[in-house]
């Protein structure tokens, strides 16, 4: 380390310093003196101080700021190959000044490679998209924009359905190309006065200027029906679903972080419910904060066994007997009393608790299977799937494990997959159902009638049982146009080897049209509402003793 050497103009400044003190302090000790000889006395130690700083200055510019330019010019002339002169005052002002405009030179370099480098984190690398931060910029200057002049835009957050799930099974490389494929769809389908950013991980969002909600809805439905068609990357082909919140300026927010906040609100509830996409909503707010809570009362009423299976028959037209039973959830809240299945679900798959719950489901439902076996009581049971537990990759061996924990026969059990979830992903519905099959458990399509599915595509499908939903069979008595939608699903049914069970038979009318039509198997009312377990095995009983009796 170099030591800076003691600057001979701090010397002779300390002096003069020293000496004007030194005056005044006579000044005020001697005050009778004479004031000329005291001002000659003080003028020329003045002038002896001038003097000295300035010899001073002149050798700190030889010895102290010379010698380093010196040296650094030595050190930088190695194509100079005559002797290096020793500079004079007029050689060294130019140097100097050189010295400064390459320093000038340096610092604006570093200047500009500064601002590449703030540009390039305004970029996202993988989709060349702006980033989180450049997009708060930019919609801080269109909520400004629109602010002036009193117009509203609309903001979408998109996010990308299992994208972990992509990659970790596929692997970062396609993760990132799907990304890169996503963002290209997405500005394809966006005009140019549209701005586009990609956040982070899997989300999106865009600025649609001079759009509302309603605008917004139609362009969200264009990227669903657009993500209808699958990605291509290397050898595999790819469906990837958004799910997609949009909020208003200024109708839901007037700043962009709260703008941001409610269309990511949004966009949770699109996720939770499935929705493909969803507006912000505020009179939604109060019933999410109830989901909350009651998720975590389903979770301690899940661990703590406070649910109920409730039994419904279904009865065999052609066996004149009832086979089966479906097991339909029940929960008595302490606080909130019963509360609907449905919306027991809802939560659930919201929350994640779709999988305990499914399985103590399955649990309860297979031992009183085994039970009643025991009792001589021999009946198929069938349990209700959510979509969600066909992406469980562990759905399988958990059912296996516990039918092997109870020995049941798997022909004894019916899993009941509404239309719409088998066809929500239609190839891995076809491979968990073929596993399924293999393992000879009865497959059953839930609510026929009310999804899009064909029957031909259905063909596809190892199914043993359709169930015509109940909003078809309920009013069989008076509506003919109901009647042709069930004959001609009996028919195709049966053409495709599957039996046919009609729900909701309310009154003897519509179970004898169903009996007329071919119809396999009846549930509903009629026959009995779903009950709990022991009051159901006491009306089976009685049922099968009147049976005897009429026939
Ligand atoms: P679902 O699978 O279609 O079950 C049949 C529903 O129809 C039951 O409603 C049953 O009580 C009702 N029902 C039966 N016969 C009649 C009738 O004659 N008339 C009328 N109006 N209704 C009838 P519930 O028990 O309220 O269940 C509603 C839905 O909740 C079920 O519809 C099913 O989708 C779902 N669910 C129930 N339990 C479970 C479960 O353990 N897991 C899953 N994932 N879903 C369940
Ligand atoms: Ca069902
Ligand atoms: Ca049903």
């Amino acid at each position: 380390m170099i030591k800076p050497a003691p600057s001979m103009s701090l010397i002779f400044s300390g002096t003069t310093t020293i000496a004007s003190l030194a005056g005044l302090v006579y000044v005020a000790l001697y005050p009778e003196l004479p004031h000329a000889l005291l001002l000659t006395g003080l003028f020329s130690l003045l002038l002896v101080s001038a003097l000295g700083s300035y010899f001073a200055f002149q050798h700190a510019i030889r010895n102290e700021i010379g010698k380093p330019i010196d040296n650094l010019l030595k050190k930088n002339s190695s194509s100079d190959s005559s002797p290096r002169q020793m500079m004079t005052e007029e050689t060294r002002i130019p140097q100097i000044k050189k010295l400064l405009a390459a320093y000038d030179t340096i610092h604006r370099e570093l200047h500009e490679t500064k601002a590449l480098l703030d540009n390039n984190s305004m970029s996202d690398s993988i989709t060349g998209l702006p980033s989180r931060s450049l997009f708060k910029d930019r919609l801080q200057s269109v909520i400004t924009e629109y602010q002036r002049n009193r117009k509203n835009f609309s903001l979408l957050c998109v996010d990308i359905n299992r994208f972990k799930e992509i990659n970790d099974s596929l692997g970062q490389d396609i993760g990132d190309t799907i990304l890169h494929d996503v963002s290209k769809r997405l500005s394809n389908l966006l005009r140019d006065m549209d701005t586009i950013a990609r956040l982070g991980d899997d989300e999106f969002a865009i600025i649609l200027k001079d759009t509302d909600i309603e605008g917004a809805s139609n362009v969200a439905e264009k990227i669903l029906v657009n993500f209808g068609m699958p990605f291509f990357v290397e050898n595999h082909q790819l469906l990837v679903g958004p799910s997609i919140g949009i909020a208003e300026f200024p109708l839901h927010a007037n700043s962009g972080s709260k703008l941001l906040q409610k269309a990511n609100y949004a966009l949770n509830i699109a996720k939770n419910n499935h929705l493909g996409f969803a507006c912000y909503d505020e009179s939604k707010i109060h019933d999410q904060v109830i989901d909350i809570s009651l998720a975590s009362e389903l979770r301690d009423a899940i661990n703590g066994n406070n649910l109920q299976l409730f039994y419904q028959p279904k009865f065999s037209l052609t066996a004149s007997k009832v086979v089966e039973v479906e097991a339909l959830l029940r929960w008595i809240h302490p606080d909130r009393g019963f509360i609907p299945p449905d919306q027991i679900i809802n939560v659930a798959e919201s929350s994640g608790l779709i999988h305990p719950l499914t399985e103590w489901v399955a649990r309860t439902a297979i031992q009183q299977q085994k039970h009643w076996e025991e009792k001589g009581v021999d009946l198929g049971v069938a349990i209700n799937l959510s979509v969600y537990n066909l992406q469980n990759p562990h759905l399988i061996s958990i059912i296996q494990f516990i039918m092997s924990e109870c020995e049941t026969n798997p022909e004894r059990l019916i899993l009941e997959i509404t239309e719409g979830a088998m066809m929500r992903n239609p190839e891995q519905a076809k491979e968990i159902l073929s596993t399924l099959d293999k393992m000879n458990i009865k497959i059953a399509i839930d609510d026929f009638g009310t999804g899009y599915s064909s029957l031909a595509y259905l063909k596809n499908l190892p199914v043993d049982e359709l169930k015509i939903d109940r909003s078809f069979v309920m009013n069989l008595k008076d509506d003919d146009n109901d009647l042709a939608i069930v004959r001609s699903t009996i028919d195709l049914a049966h053409n495709l080897d599957l039996s046919v069970v009609a729900e909701g038979v309310e009154n003897q009318e519509s179970w004898d049209k169903l009996h007329a039509l071919g119809c396999d198997l009846i549930q509903g009312y009629y026959l009995s509402k779903p009950l709990p377990a022991e009051e159901f095995i006491n009306w089976y009983h009685s049922y099968n003793e009147g049976n005897k009796q009429s026939a």
